[in-house]
C-alpha cells in the first residue's frame, strides 16, 4: 500500500518532502486528490469529508526526527486512518453461550442476504462443525423461498419447512422451537428486503427482531451502492440494532468505498467480504486489504 500510494501521488509528494513539517499549504494539493480518490472510490460524501478533516487534524504542524520524508509521515497517517477507520475491531462471529445462535440476515432485496445465507451456513458446518437450520421469513416470494431451499440443498444445510398460512414471526419463533428441539447450533434467518417500497415490511422486520432477540444481525450491503448507502444504513439501524455488516460482491470492478461508509455510519464491524456468486466465495474481513483497494 505504501508504494502504491507513493507511486499515486509522487510528484505532490516530491513537493513537501524535505520540509521537516507538514503545514497546510503543503498538503493541501495531497489532500485534495485523496478527497477525489475516495469518492471515485464511492466512499460517501459526508465520510469523506470527515475523513479528511481528521486527516487533517493529525497531521498539520507535525515535525519528524525519523528517517521519514514529511511526504512519506504524511501518508502513513492517512493509511493508518483508513486502517483505522475501517475498524481493527472483532469482527469474529458471536455464538450465543446458550445453543442455538441466532442470525437475523437484514437488507435490501439485490443486495446477497439469501447468497450469503448459503455462503455462511457452509462455513459453519464445513470449518465450524456447526449444525445449521436455514429459514426464510420472505414468504411473499415464492421465488425467494425456492432460493433459499435449493441452496440449502447444495450445502447440505438443514431447510426450516414452514406451513402455507404462518405468517413471518411465527416462522422464526417456530424455527426457533425446532432448532432447540433438534439441538442445532444455529439458525440463519433470511429476511423479505422490499422495505423501500413498503412500511408494513418495514414494521414487520422490527417485530422479528424484537420477538426473536437475535445473536448477531447482520445487514447485507451490496459494494456496488455508491451514496444511497447513507439512508440504507439510517434506515435498517432505526428498526434494529445492527451487530455486523457482510459486505457483498467485491468481485466487481468497484473500489469497495462502500467498506469505509457503512463503518462509519453504523460504527459497526465488516464482519464477511462476499467476493463471487459461488458459494465458497466468502471470507472473514480484513480492513488492510479493503484499505489498499480503496486509495490504490
Ligand atoms: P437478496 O435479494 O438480498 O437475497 O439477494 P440474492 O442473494 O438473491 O443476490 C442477488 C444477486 O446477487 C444474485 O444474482 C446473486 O448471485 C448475486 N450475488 C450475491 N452475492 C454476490 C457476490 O458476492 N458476488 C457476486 N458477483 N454476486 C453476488
Amino acid at each position: 500500500m505504501f508504494n502504491l500510494l507513493k507511486k499515486r501521488f509522487s510528484e505532490i509528494l516530491e513537493k513537501i518532502s524535505n520540509k521537516g513539517i507538514i503545514t497546510e499549504k503543503n498538503i493541501k494539493v495531497t489532500l485534495r486528490e485523496i478527497r477525489k480518490s475516495l469518492l471515485e472510490a464511492d466512499v460517501a460524501l459526508s465520510v469523506v469529508k470527515k475523513f479528511i478533516h481528521n486527516v487533517k487534524k493529525k497531521s498539520l504542524g507535525k515535525k519528524f526526527n525519523t528517517s521519514l520524508t514529511p511526504g512519506q509521515e504524511f501518508i502513513k497517517i492517512i493509511k493508518h486512518e483508513l486502517i483505522q477507520k475501517l475498524g481493527n475491531d472483532d469482527n469474529t462471529l458471536k455464538f450465543s453461550k446458550k445453543p442455538p445462535s441466532i442470525y437475523l440476515i437484514v437488507g435490501l432485496q439485490g443486495m446477497g442476504k439469501t447468497t450469503s445465507i448459503g455462503k455462511i451456513g457452509q462455513l459453519l458446518h464445513k470449518q465450524y462443525k456447526k449444525k445449521v437450520l436455514n429459514v426464510t421469513t420472505d414468504t411473499y416470494r415464492f421465488a425467494a423461498v425456492k432460493q433459499l431451499e435449493l441452496l440449502s440443498l447444495q450445502t447440505q444445510i438443514d431447510f426450516f419447512l414452514f406451513k402455507e398460512n404462518n405468517d413471518p414471526k411465527e416462522i422464526a419463533i417456530n424455527s426457533i422451537k425446532y432448532a432447540i428441539k433438534k439441538s442445532y447450533d444455529v439458525v440463519l434467518i433470511d429476511t423479505s428486503g422490499r422495505l423501500h417500497t413498503d412500511q408494513k415490511m418495514m414494521l414487520e422486520l422490527q417485530d422479528i427482531y424484537k420477538t426473536i432477540n437475535p445473536t448477531e444481525t447482520l445487514l447485507v450491503v451490496d459494494s456496488m451502492l455508491g451514496q444511497d448507502v447513507t439512508n440504507i444504513a439510517e434506515r435498517f439501524s432505526t428498526l434494529v440494532n445492527i451487530t455486523g455488516i457482510i459486505l457483498t460482491k467485491m468481485d466487481s470492478d468497484t473500489k469497495g468505498g462502500v467498506a469505509l461508509s457503512i463503518k462509519e455510519l453504523t460504527q459497526k464491524p465488516i464482519k464477511f467480504v462476499g467476493n463471487g456468486e459461488k458459494l465458497d466465495a466468502i471470507e472473514i474481513f480484513n480492513s488492510q486489504k479493503i484499505a489498499n483497494r480503496i486509495l490504490g
